[in-house]
């Protein structure tokens, strides 16, 4: 176990911690007591190290979570890399461009290698932030025994028994399996997604929610035949239709095979293959030599003596309020263990107000918005109210969207499928929502939040001067839309 001597635990033998607790060997005290270094976690331990709070953090396996080592990073690394050979492989057969060059080879090692790297070195960041800021970082898995006191299993060496004034849960969230097809050798989950020994023959996905596709599309441009099935009708369910209509006709364009209103059904006899069932209850059979099960996640509630505190819950998610305690006092929760959005940007927020909230700051968990983005092929951005969604709020709205087939940034970077759209109230013009599809938009996601959150009106988009030629021109041109005065359509 690693317990570096900050100012989190104190030394061995020492009378009193900082904390005013007592101490005695195998048994330690702090203040703050965090369980689980992903994204809320190591976010609100190094806030609670900044503002002088006596900080313990226990990670059972890496810092940096989900997020840095299974989940966001990995994975746009991992799109990247296939977005580039996808590139190379088309070029070899002539482009628009005039360039031309010999079919690209792909070393799947150093690709891993080459991913592992970024991940390593934002990890390696995370331990040296959390030690810069003078938070405690013990290597093992914490059981919790009651509100206040947790055992912490180290790798070698006897548990430790950690005592604290607040404890803060951050365990996350684990991948969900479906029936009858468990995961274990080629059923697998995003996890060994992320980390190909090998690439197979087939894949099929099971989801096409963003991480299905996200990594169902990067494993077909690195020349995989993918075959998605999903429940519903629709590809990306949770948005709206006429914003993932760009990304149905790119799977389409890129050859992935889509099954929707299809379930999976366990392996085929000759376990070469998967079985699907149709709505009509039709059954047939796929061939799958891997089969990548992205169904869902779910908070991680079990294996670590959390049911010794009878917290209240909101399905299988810890129930918080907004401020992020739950119905035990002193005990907090954030990120994907509190449930949905299950976002690396909403834990670390609620991860920094509740360091806030435990040093005396007055704090609620209360953003105008959390954007969501699906780095698919192109690019899904919401902030806010979909139209539909605004006029299920009873809201009345105007909504105009500019296509990115009318700007010149995205004629110049061969990407003129998408638009931008834009939702505001009619009476003052207030912006309720943006949404957008395209190649990059994910980066148009800062100034959409950002002019909810500052409560800007359709005039105050208008009214700004964007810089041409960029992207952001087509979202000052869907505010004119709005208006009636667009000036580029
Ligand atoms: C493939 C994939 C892609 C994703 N892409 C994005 C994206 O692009 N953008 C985005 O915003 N989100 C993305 N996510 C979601 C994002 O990763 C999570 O929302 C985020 O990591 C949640 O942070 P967290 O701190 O709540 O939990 P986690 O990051 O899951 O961290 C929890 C940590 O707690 C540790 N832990 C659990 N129990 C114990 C215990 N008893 N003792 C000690 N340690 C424990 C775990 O080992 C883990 O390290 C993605 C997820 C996946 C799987």
């Amino acid at each position: 176990m690693h317990c570096s001597r900050q100012r989190g635990v104190q030394p061995e033998g020492a009378a009193v911690s900082a904390a005013g607790m007592p101490q005695d060997a195998g048994h330690q005290s702090t203040r703050l007591l965090v369980i689980g270094g992903g994204p809320g976690g190591y976010v609100a331990a190094i806030r609670a190290g900044q503002l002088g709070i006596p900080t313990v953090l226990v990670e059972g396996e890496a810092l940096g979570g989900t997020c840095l080592n299974i989940g966001c990073i990995p994975s746009k690394a991992l799109i990247h890399a296939a977005d580039e050979f996808h590139k190379l492989t088309q070029y070899a057969s002539g482009s628009a461009l005039g360039i031309s060059l010999q079919a690209p080879q792909l070393d799947l090692t150093q690709t891993v290698r080459w991913k592992d790297g970024i991940v390593n070195r934002l990890t390696g960041g995370v331990g040296a932030l959390l030690k810069k800021h003078g938070v405690t970082v013990l290597s093992g898995w914490a059981t919790v025994l009651d509100g206040k006191t947790v055992e912490v299993r180290q790798p070698q060496g006897a548990p430790l028994r950690v005592s604290c004034e607040h404890l803060l849960l951050a365990t996350g969230s684990v991948p969900l399996a479906i029936p009858d097809t468990p995961f274990g050798g080629s059923v697998i989950s995003s996890t060994e997604a992320l980390a190909p020994v090998e690439l197979p023959r087939h894949l099929v996905v099971v989801g096409a929610g963003y991480i299905g596709l996200e990594l169902g599309v990067a494993y077909r441009k690195l020349g995989v035949q993918v075959a998605v099935v999903e429940s519903t009708h629709r590809v990306l369910p949770g948005y709206d239709e006429e914003l993932t209509r760009p990304v149905l006709a790119q799977l389409k364009r890129l050859g992935v095979v889509l099954h929707l209103g299809c379930t999976v059904h366990g392996r085929s006899s000759d376990g070469d293959g998967v079985r699907v069932r149709s709505a009509h209850a039709d059954e047939f059979a796929l061939p799958a030599d891997r089969v990548l099960v992205a169904v869902g996640r779910a908070p991680r509630t079990e294996g670590f003596g959390l049911e010794n505190l009878h917290l209240d819950r909101t399905g299988r998610a810890l129930k918080i309020d907004a401020q992020c305690r739950t119905s035990m006092r002193d005990v907090w929760a954030i990120g994907d263990l509190t449930g949905e959005p299950m976002l690396a940007h909403r834990a670390m927020a609620q991860g920094e107000m509740v360091a806030e909230i435990i040093a005396g700051k007055r704090r609620r968990f209360a953003p105008a918005v959390i954007p969501a983005v699906c780095f698919t092929d192109p690019e899904v951005v919401v902030a806010g109210l979909s139209p539909a969604q605004a006029e299920a709020a009873g809201q009345d709205c105007i909504t105009a969207t500019f296509p990115f087939a009318a700007n010149g940034r995205a004629m110049s970077i061969e990407s003129t499928d998408g638009f931008v759209r834009v939702v505001a109230r009619r009476d003052n013009h207030l912006i309720v929502g943006w949404q957008a599809v395209g190649r990059s938009v994910a980066e148009l996601s800062s100034a959409f939040t950002q002019s909810i959150e500052m409560g800007a009106r359709l005039e105050d988009i208008a009214g700004t001067i964007h810089a041409h030629p960029t992207l952001g021109e087509a979202v000052q041109e869907a505010a004119l839309r709005a208006l009636g005065h667009a000036l580029h359509i």
